[in-house]
């Protein structure tokens, strides 16, 4: 076919703008459960709660106890590129918050009904913003903030297609509320769907959290993991050989606290295995990586689930001695306990 006349460049309008920069955001209910819980985190929170209808796709309410907003900064939030947690490249650098782009608000009432209500410290009551008509009107609520997400792609029909059934929906926003759950076990956390308690997740210790999200055996069957190299640290549990699954669902990995998904560290630690794991079969492991701020990039990727390493060569390896050292102790463990 012959090429179309060229039209003028035009610059694009802001409400097409945010959709198009909401798809690298917002790909299913459970991307904006993160995006909400790393918002609720970020504020402090001691307590969340999480109340979806319809897998997430109908409604999607996150409720925490955090710092709360304050009424002439609610339409703020909502803007693109406005955040309260950097203000400078320094700080961007050596950011510690989840949150830092100023985009998830935005993309996601870019592509869904929502509303926030919040109270900060010391208000008089809380005040409720309706990101579509822009009123803002007093409202009640304890200190923190409610984020209510309503008809997810309601407005973007050809997104709304790629969504999957109902029960698929739901398992994605309660494995995102999983990842977040395993790292910080000081916080308590509900999830409900159609107004039925689903999980319930009490603030406790580490090793309670790891056993209430992934179960007793999961503690039975894996090995403390503590290494430390400067200022890097690796710990966490690593599964048993004997316990491998034959699905890699039960892998996680943290850098500084921030759940991540890295073929590198994948690799290490899968080369930890290798003498004692065959074939397809996948080990689980919850590591948590710390290493100074300015060693890793995680300004990478828009939803932050890909970071950057300075010196990845040396974390791979870090991580391969860090679980195979965990594993040789359980080696020995056993066999001084029953020697042949
Ligand atoms: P970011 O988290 O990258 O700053 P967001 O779009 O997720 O961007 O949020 C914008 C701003 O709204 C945040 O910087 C924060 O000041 C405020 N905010 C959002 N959610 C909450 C919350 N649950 N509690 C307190 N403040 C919040
Ligand atoms: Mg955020």
């Amino acid at each position: 076919p012959a090429p179309a006349p060229r039209r003028p460049i035009r610059e694009l309008p802001d409400e097409l703008i945010s959709q198009i920069a909401a798809g690298e955001v917002v790909e299913r209910p459970a991307s904006v459960v993160r995006e909400l819980v790393d918002n609720a985190l970020d504020s402090g929170a001691r307590q969340i709660n999480i109340k979806l209808m319809g897998g997430g796709v109908r409604a999607i309410v996150v409720e925490d106890d955090g710092c709360g907003i304050p009424a002439e900064e609610l339409p703020l939030a909502l803007k693109r590129h406005a955040t309260s947690k950097i203000r400078n490249l320094d700080e961007l650098e050596s950011v510690a918050t989840m949150g830092f782009r100023g985009e998830a608000l935005a993309a996601i009432s870019s592509v869904a009904e929502m509303a926030l209500s919040s109270r900060c410290e010391g208000a008089q009551h809380a005040f409720r913003l309706d990101a579509r008509s822009g009123e803002l009107v007093p409202a009640a609520r304890s200190q923190g903030t409610s984020v209510e997400v309503r008809e997810l792609f309601f407005n973007t029909p050809a997104r709304r297609k790629f969504l999957k059934s109902e029960g698929t929906e739901l398992a994605h926003c309660l494995e995102a509320v999983r990842r977040h759950a395993l790292a910080r076990p000081d916080v308590g956390f509900t999830i409900w769907h159609e107004g039925k308690l689903v999980e319930q997740l009490r603030p406790t210790q580490v090793e309670s959290r790891l056993a209430d999200v992934l179960g007793a055996e999961f503690l039975r069957d894996s090995r403390p993991v503590y290494a430390e190299a400067g200022p890097l640290r690796v710990y966490g549990r690593a599964g048993l050989p004997e316990a491998a699954r034959g699905r890699a669902d039960m892998q996680y990995v943290y850098v500084n606290g921030r759940y991540v998904r890295d073929k590198l560290i994948a690799h290490g630690v899968r080369s930890a295995y290798e003498d004692v794991l065959h074939g397809q079969r996948q080990p689980s492991y919850v590591l948590f990586i710390d290493i100074a701020p300015d060693r890793v990039d995680v300004n990478v990727h828009p939803t932050k689930i890909e970071v950057r390493f300075r010196d990845g060569r040396e974390l791979h390896q870090q991580a391969r001695y860090a679980v195979q050292d965990a594993l040789a102790v359980s080696r020995s463990a056993e066999a001084a306990a029953s020697p042949e």
